[in-house]
């Protein structure tokens, strides 16, 4: 039952993060139902739980995630290449866990990877799925996602199979989902379409998409041989796409454009809604193009960095202070823990505080929380505390109270744990709370 009812909850902490106003030091949230209704400073008010040395945030945010990836074997825990991985031979080796992987395994590796989204404070997820796996694994996990059918190939039979796969599945979990959420304000699952990428979908797939009326991803501009093979159907990655009989038999390679940015702009593709992952390389002339002016009223573009998989294939500096600048809306996800240490938005955040230590946090916690809702549509019931959104929370332990810092310092700075994981105004995990 959604909505305001039942005796009101108050939690409290020593720095609550409302993240659409001031951190508030010494601060409550009153919960009724899955609902906040209030928030403010605790004064003397008695309260149902107190978390202490703690941090209360909005549920983090992760947009851009495949929960069925494993690690790969050549690295028992990640670290950055040195020098970094070349990203073709990344593909290479994730095409090869793909074949030698029993496909029932797919079903253990997503329910293991959603249950760490929770233990890491995540309580909103945008993933691709590929083997059909991470859908039923998320429907049990107690967070929000949308989950995003995976469509590939440049070979027409190829692109047609998975296409037909994908709404076969679609068709098959929609109807359910509807029903769930025709009765909320909020969804807890909703089904979307993934064209994977320029370099490996054919631009039909991209065109077909872009009429489904889904919610919609894709990977773009995400390594400098993209470009190069759309604009001159040459380079490594072709050699690549050929070596896996990927490429099609009759030479017939046509890109939408010579340029990424075309996938998201030619014709009806600028219709919809679009999460870019990844934008590492979008031209500077074209980051303009995804700023709020040049999108149709109501349109939502966002590109959902993923820092640490930019790292490790020592990507050029990703353009997201220009396009923050420009105010397009940049949100982050981790990818998958084939390129990624941890599944963790924490992690990523205190990431770029390492990488960019001017950035203020307030911008890092936005792009972490409000951004990913918003370009997620679920900005209206979460991605920032205040009253008449849902009880999302993520709680983090905080360093001792003499430690000097802003409030946001005292998270990013810092190597503390995710506490608790809070959904709808109901605790969803719990990992002890420091001195409570
Ligand atoms: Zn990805």
């Amino acid at each position: 039952m959604s909505g305001i009812s039942g005796p009101v909850k108050t939690l409290a902490a020593r720095w609550i993060f409302p993240v659409e106003d001031e951190p508030i030091e010494n601060g409550c949230i009153d919960l009724s139902g899955d609902t906040i209704v209030g928030i403010g400073p605790r004064a003397n008010r008695a309260v149902d739980l107190d978390f202490g040395n703690a941090a209360i945030l909005p549920g983090l945010v992760n947009a851009h995630c495949h929960l069925e990836l494993e690690p790969l074997d050549d690295r028992p825990r990640w670290q950055p290449a040195d020098p970094p991985e070349f990203e073709v031979d990344w593909l290479r080796k994730v095409v090869k866990q793909r074949w030698l992987t029993d496909p029932e395994s797919y079903a253990d590796t997503a329910a293991r990877n959603a249950r760490d989204l929770v233990r890491a404070g995540t309580t909103l997820v945008a993933d691709i799925t590929t083997a059909g796996a991470s859908g039923p694994a998320l429907v049990e996990t107690p967070i929000r996602s949308v989950i995003f059918a995976e469509v590939i190939g440049l070979k027409r039979l190829r692109a047609m199979a998975t296409n037909e796969a994908a709404w076969a599945w679609i068709n098959a979990v929609e109807p359910a989902l509807k029903r769930a959420e025709a009765s909320e304000k909020a969804y807890r699952q909703r089904i979307g379409l993934s064209p994977h990428a320029p370099y490996s979908t054919a631009g039909w797939i991209y065109h077909q998409a872009a009429t489904s009326g889904l919610p919609l991803t894709t990977h773009l501009a995400e390594m400098p041989e993209e470009a190069q093979l759309l604009a001159t159907g040459m380079g490594p990655l072709r050699d690549f796409l050929e070596e896996i009989g990927a490429w099609p038999e009759d030479d017939e390679f046509r890109p939408i454009g010579p340029n990424p940015i075309d996938y998201v702009r030619h014709k009806d593709l600028r219709k919809s809604d679009w999460l870019i992952a990844h934008g590492n390389y979008f031209e500077e002339s074209d980051l303009w193009k995804l700023a709020p002016a040049s999108l149709k009223p109501g349109q939502r573009i966002a590109v959902a960095w993923c820092p640490r998989t930019a790292y490790r294939f020592g990507h050029r500096s990703h353009p997201y202070r220009q396009l923050l600048e420009r105010g397009a809306i940049v949100c982050l996800g981790t990818d998958s823990l084939a390129s990624s240490p941890t599944l963790s938005i924490l992690d990523e955040m205190r990431f770029v505080r390492r990488v960019d230590p001017n950035l203020p946090g307030s911008v890092i916690l936005a792009m972490a929380t409000l951004f990913g809702a918003w370009a997620l549509r679920a900005d209206d019931f979460c991605g920032s505390l205040k009253a008449g959104k849902r009880g999302d929370l993520c709680v983090i332990a905080l360093p001792d109270q003499d430690h000097q810092g802003t409030p946001h310092e005292l998270i990013l700075d810092s190597d503390l744990p995710v506490v608790a994981t809070w959904l709808d105004g109901q605790e969803v995990a719990c990992f002890g709370v420091p001195g409570g």
